[in-house]
This record gives C-alpha cells, sequence and structure tokens, in this order.
C-alpha cells in the first residue's frame, strides 16, 4: 500500500467471478475492511480465500465510524470499504465517510467493478449518453407518485432501484402518474441464475408483472424511456392547468374547463393536472 488510503471496492452483484483480481489484492492487504453487512462480506471474502479483519459500517452507524477511520488513516494504515454487493455508495452507504476522508487529505482509491445501475444500462438498448439515476423512489405511494410526477419531463433515460415488494405499486404509479405508453425496461437478477430484461411499455410491463409471480422475484434496476419535447399544445395545456390548478380549481375541475377551452381529451388533461397538482409543494 504506498500511502494510507480508503479504498471503495466493488464486489459482485450475483456472479462471483465478476471480482477483480484487484478487489481480492485489495482486500488481502489493507488493515481492515469496513463493510455494510459483515456476514455478508465474510462469505465473499471466504470464497476467495480472503483472510482480514472485518468492522460494520452501516447507515446507522456511519457518523460514529469517521473519527476511527480517520485516526487508523493518521497511523499511516490503508482501509477498504464495500458493501454488501456492487459499488458503495451508489445507493449504498460510504458518502459521510468518503466526504470526511477526503476532506481531511487522504486519498480515497477506486477499485471498480460491477454496479447494477450500470449493468442494467449496458443490456437496456434505451439512450445512455445521458441518464439520471434517482436510486430507490420513497417507499410510500403518495410520495412515490410525487416523485414521479417530478420527473415526468424529464427527457433523459430515467434509471430506478427497486426490490421486489415494490416493483408492481412502482409500475402501477407509473402508469397513473405518466401514462402508459413509454417505453420500460426491467432488468431483473442481473449476473444471476434467474436474470430476466423484460421491454415493453409501462401498460405491457405493469401486465406481465400482475400476471407473473416470478416478474416479481428479486432484485430490479427499473429503466424508463425520457419524454419526449413537449409539443407547443402540451405546453399551453401545462400553463393552463397549472393557473387553474392555482386559481383553486380541484383537478377534475381544472381538467373539464381546461378540456372545453382547448378542444382537446379531458383524460389526458386530466393526468396531466394530476401530474402538476402532485409537483406542487
Ligand atoms: N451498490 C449497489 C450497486 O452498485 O449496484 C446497489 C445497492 S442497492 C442497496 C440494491 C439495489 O440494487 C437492489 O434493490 C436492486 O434494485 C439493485 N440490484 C442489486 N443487484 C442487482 C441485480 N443482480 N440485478 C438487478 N438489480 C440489482
Amino acid at each position: 500500500m504506498p500511502e494510507p488510503s480508503l479504498y471503495c471496492v466493488a464486489t459482485p452483484i450475483g456472479n462471483l467471478d465478476d471480482m477483480s483480481r484487484r478487489a481480492c489484492q485489495v482486500l488481502a492487504e489493507v488493515d481492515c475492511i469496513y463493510a455494510e453487512d459483515t456476514r455478508v462480506t465474510r462469505q465473499l471474502l471466504s470464497h476467495f480465500g480472503i483472510q482480514n479483519r472485518l468492522v460494520s459500517l452501516h447507515d446507522h452507524n456511519e457518523a460514529g465510524r469517521v473519527a476511527e477511520v480517520l485516526a487508523v488513516l493518521a497511523q499511516g494504515k490503508s482501509m477498504a470499504l464495500v458493501s454488501d454487493a456492487g459499488t458503495p455508495l451508489i445507493s449504498d452507504p460510504g458518502y459521510h465517510l468518503v466526504g470526511a476522508v477526503t476532506q481531511a487529505g487522504f486519498r480515497v482509491i477506486p477499485v471498480p467493478g460491477p454496479s447494477a445501475l450500470i449493468a442494467a444500462l449496458s443490456v437496456a438498448g434505451l439512450p445512455t449518453d445521458r441518464f439520471c439515476f434517482e436510486g430507490f423512489l420513497p417507499a410510500r405511494g403518495n410520495a412515490r407518485r410525487k416523485a414521479l410526477a417530478a420527473l415526468a419531463a424529464e427527457p433523459r433515460t430515467l434509471v430506478l432501484y427497486e426490490s421486489s415488494h415494490r416493483i408492481e405499486a412502482l409500475l402501477t404509479d407509473m402508469l397513473t402518474t405518466l401514462g402508459g405508453e413509454r417505453q420500460l425496461v426491467l432488468a431483473r437478477e442481473l449476473t444471476k441464475r434467474f436474470e430476466q430484461v423484460c421491454r415493453g411499455t409501462v401498460e405491457a410491463l405493469l401486465q406481465a408483472v400482475r400476471t407473473d409471480e416470478n416478474l416479481r422475484r428479486g432484485e430490479f434496476v427499473v429503466m424508463l424511456a425520457g419524454a419526449e419535447p413537449a409539443a407547443p399544445a402540451e405546453q399551453d395545456n401545462t400553463t393552463l392547468l397549472r393557473l387553474l390548478l392555482e386559481e383553486g380549481l380541484s383537478v377534475r375541475q381544472a381538467a373539464k374547463v381546461a378540456a372545453r377551452l382547448t378542444g382537446q381529451p379531458r383524460n389526458a388533461l386530466y393526468r396531466l393536472a394530476t401530474a402538476l397538482a402532485q409537483e406542487a409543494p
């Protein structure tokens, strides 16, 4: 180890053959390894015949660990940070620690490798020149619908993480908030035995998830095609509906009035008004 450093080491998201030689070498050589769940990492280390000291670092004790890590670095020792799977800090603990270590002037060295987000994007077939990663949306329905409404006009490919418990609810909320026509890709259990990548419209994939219980199992990356740039009429509708909502009309009334004024279908205006109402603070 050339100088005292914190190594952020990526580990497999399923297939253990994705562990890099450099990751093994670093995990064997550092003074100790900070791990999200020491039992999970112990299994990984034993698979590769690595023996090293493991210290837990998770969302609930991260702040308290910072001083300890800085003290070890100050003694000239290096350590590694790993999460249960994939790349640390990507919807996983470590942000506070890395911030504190860099601020204290120590080096933080990435040991890159698997991440579900990048693996999923690489096979989705959706635009990847730009994308918007939102991690996990809120678990509660209202907050999740509000978050989706705020992302409705996002033109970049949207990437989300989701668990099996909420995949159906997420797709249901996408249908009600964004409509059913957009292209969606579900990447499930990547690099594992039951890996599956499903492509279709929001409506079609929601139907598939509802009818096939296997499609509700495992870990998911959900990728949604970005919104088409709003047509001028749509922009006018947004302005008109915002105004009507600000004047105190309900979503239903606003859609009705806008439909009469513009001659456009009330359903589409109702959906837009619903999204705008959820967007409001
Ligand atoms: N740090 C990890 C990474 O770099 O991918 C992500 C950790 S986050 C707590 C866990 C979420 O990542 C899962 O709920 C799922 O959405 C996604 N994920 C992890 N492994 C996956 C896999 N093998 N296939 C699909 N999604 C996965």
